[in-house]
């Protein structure tokens, strides 16, 4: 026989054998636990001879949970609530909340409910899941999104109840430009450098101010707050190039970031300048399409100018460029060119061309490159340096 009567705070279950007489085993579980598993029982039941018997105590402790919701859930609850994700309101108003519960509350459950063939009823982990989140939402106004989260809150309990919560926020892709003005900084870390480079050199610190990744890196981990940052690069220059105009588009993608207002413009005077703003996943793509407006200073080798028609010759740049990269050729345009003699051995010549074309084999073709300057010239040119100029994003068309 099931007699279920609440009188309140804890509930004490009493089993009866089947001769009817009163079980010296007492269990006693709380107002959460009896919701949980009793909700539905009717009162005067029979069930398996069973008799439960719900009265009052306050001394021990819950059969299932040991007091779990008692003893943890308002603070937690007033953690998550007081936790900079929530006070500084930056994060967006969506989010989820799991919990990890000790084994050991499952099996008492799940014994207990063997006990009295219950079935089909929430068990401990999505009730506690269930108050925690409907008290945050009252609170905050914030709404639950299982699915893409901006802010996924996981708490952790031990068996002694002791917790911990990670906050995991959604990531933050941002377009980056940058310019430099400065010649002699690299772009990334050296190659002996680049395996794990984000996290070792994040931690030591060491390249910082040597690359414009390096300035990057530093700045976005202490804007954002996050432990993980990445970049995709599109193209890079020479080391002494300068990067004027626009500046060269980059992606970056931080992790789980702690503040997603990003202060959009960082400078050092006469080095760098860069510009960030925040971009969706589906218009990353078009960032990569770009042309640049470059301008060149290339040298005779072991001979000079004379005797060469640089206008007809520079002219025949223009149209479609072919090379090879890991043995798979590229087709790209080169747009409109045109030079200035410095003397007789040196001269200047502005291009613009797409986006990754290898500049310095275009003028002195030791690899594969269809045009070449060296070669419609006839003499050994080389590039001694160029400059970006400006950075002109294609339209969607790609045109
Ligand atoms: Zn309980």
């Amino acid at each position: 026989m099931v007699l279920v009567k609440n009188y309140g705070k804890n509930i004490n279950l009493h089993k009866i054998d089947n001769d009817y007489k009163l079980n010296k085993y007492n269990i006693l579980i709380c107002k959460y636990c009896n919701e949980r598993n009793f909700r539905f029982t009717k009162k005067n039941l029979i069930r398996f001879k069973t008799s439960v018997k719900i009265i009052i105590s306050r001394k021990n402790e819950c059969h299932i949970c040991n007091n779990l919701f008692q003893k943890t859930i308002n603070t937690i609850q007033n953690d998550i609530i007081n936790s900079h994700y929530f006070i500084k309101d930056n994060q967006g108003k969506k989010i989820d909340i799991g919990t990890s519960l000790p084994l050991f509350l499952f099996e008492k459950e799940d014994n207990l409910r063997s006990l009295f063939k219950i079935k089909g009823l929430p068990n401990i982990k999505n009730h506690y899941n269930n108050i925690l989140r409907s008290e945050i939402i009252k609170v905050t106004g914030y709404s639950i999104d299982h699915l893409n989260p901006d802010i996924r809150i996981q708490v952790f309990i031990d068996s002694q109840f002791n917790y911990s919560i990670k906050y995991t926020t959604r990531s933050l892709l941002l377009l980056g430009n940058y310019n430099k003005y400065k010649r002699g900084l690299g772009q990334r870390f050296s190659f002996n450098n680049t395996h794990n480079n984000k996290k070792k050199d994040h931690e030591e610190n060491q390249y910082s101010h040597f690359t414009i990744e390096g300035i990057i890196l530093e700045y976005l981990y202490v804007q954002s707050g996050s432990k993980n940052i990445k970049i995709a690069w599109s193209g890079s220059e020479d080391k002494n190039s300068l990067v004027l105009g626009n500046g060269r588009p980059f992606i970056v993608k931080i992790d789980s970031p702690h503040i997603r207002n990003i202060q959009q413009i960082f400078e050092i005077k006469g080095k760098i300048r860069l510009i960030f703003q925040e971009v969706q996943i589906e218009d990353i793509n078009k960032y990569y399409q770009y042309k640049i407006q470059i301008n060149t200073l290339i040298n005779i080798i072991e001979d000079n100018l004379d005797e060469v028609d640089l206008e007809k010759i520079v002219s025949k740049l223009i149209g479609d460029i072919r090379f090879q990269i890991n043995n798979k050729t590229i087709k790209k345009k080169i747009y409109s060119t045109s030079f200035k003699i410095i003397d007789n051995k040196n001269f200047e010549m502005k291009l613009l061309l797409d986006n990754g074309i290898p500049i310095k084999q275009l003028i002195g073709g030791k690899e594969f490159i269809e045009p070449c300057l060296s070669k419609l010239i006839n003499k050994k040119c080389e590039c001694l340096f160029f400059d970006i100029d400006e950075v002109i994003l294609n339209n969607k068309n790609g045109n």
